[in-house]
């Protein structure tokens, strides 16, 4: 298959295609981001690369980096974690309440920001450093030698994130939150305002597609089966609550973020990232979404 090729094609059809969406203007400081940045990197399990674009820039991972927190605490609890958190799409978007009201506090998956928040508690109370675990963990997938938070994004995050708080404060009246807000949205934003660029969210990925995180990553690894679970939430709760289209117009497991970012993951062949601020409706990269249309469509790489 030539990787390389059919990245260059995505290029031009993307780029002759309408620029429509719009940054995440609801975190103030991602909303300076530059909208027509773009790019895509490939890596196949071949140790083979390929990319286009800005696929070296760093951009804020957003809720990506809610897959790396949950295959820790995963990895910690096994399948005790499926009592704090469930494992079916929302259909809301990843920042309604209303749901976790009625649902008497356990959040329908770890995507949305109630899930993600609920992790982050488990991470606080099982690990002794958890912050310094999950920069270790995120280094070792990457294969980087440095991994690091954007300070100003993050605070950016905590000034305005009043549903957050809110998710947190009524998960732990129901008694599913142990630790303090303030230590879990700290934690929280900082994890979502990892930086990364598209090389190393593949690589990162790639691991997701092989048939388990069998050796350990900074202490953490998962079984054969854990991989498959986390590749099954990937598909069903990857994208917001867009999940379907995602499944159904590309056909692969992935988690995009607010950053603009998407990462998508063909078993066994390839992890692919891609990058391109500007976000549809839902909170999906519009480019990012096309472009991994475009690339299963050439390559006939939908997991179905
Ligand atoms: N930090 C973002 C938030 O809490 C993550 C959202 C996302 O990427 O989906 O709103």
């Amino acid at each position: 298959m030539n990787y390389q090729k059919i990245l260059d094609e995505i290029a031009v059809e993307i780029t002759t295609m309408p620029h429509e969406g719009t940054v995440a203007d609801y975190i103030p400081e991602l909303a300076k981001v530059d909208p027509d940045k773009f790019g895509i990197h490939l890596s196949t399990v071949r140790n083979e690369d390929f990319a286009i674009g800005d696929s070296e820039d760093k951009f804020s991972v957003q809720s990506i980096s809610k897959v790396f927190s949950l295959a820790m605490a995963f990895s910690i609890l096994g399948d005790k974690l499926w009592k704090r958190v469930g494992v079916e799409p929302s259909g809301n978007p990843f920042n309604s309440i209303v749901q976790l009201e009625y649902e008497d506090g356990i959040p329908r998956n770890p995507f949305v920001n109630a899930g993600a928040l609920v992790i982050v508690d488990v991470l606080l109370s099982e690990l002794e450093n958890p912050e310094e675990d999950l920069f270790a963990f995120v280094k070792s997938l990457t294969a980087s030698r440095q991994i690091g938070y954007n300070a100003v994004v993050a605070q950016s995050e905590k000034e305005t994130g009043f549903l957050n708080a809110a998710f947190v404060n009524m998960m732990k009246a129901k008694g599913n939150i142990i630790n303090q807000t303030d230590d879990i949205l700290d934690f929280y934003y900082k994890q979502c305002s990892i930086e990364l660029n598209c090389r190393e969210l593949a690589s990162a990925f790639l691991h997701f597609g092989e048939n388990a995180l069998s050796y350990s990553h900074a202490g953490f690894s998962l079984t054969k089966s854990q991989v498959k679970r986390l590749n099954a939430l990937m598909l069903s709760c990857g994208f917001y609550d867009e999940s379907g289209q995602f499944a159904f117009k590309v056909g692969l497991a992935g988690k995009s973020g607010v950053g603009g970012g998407i990462v998508a993951v063909y078993p066994e062949e390839f992890a692919v990232a891609v990058w391109s601020p500007k976000l549809n409706k839902k909170g999906n990269s519009v480019r990012g979404f096309h472009s991994l249309e475009l690339l299963t469509t050439k390559t006939e790489s939908s997991i179905f």
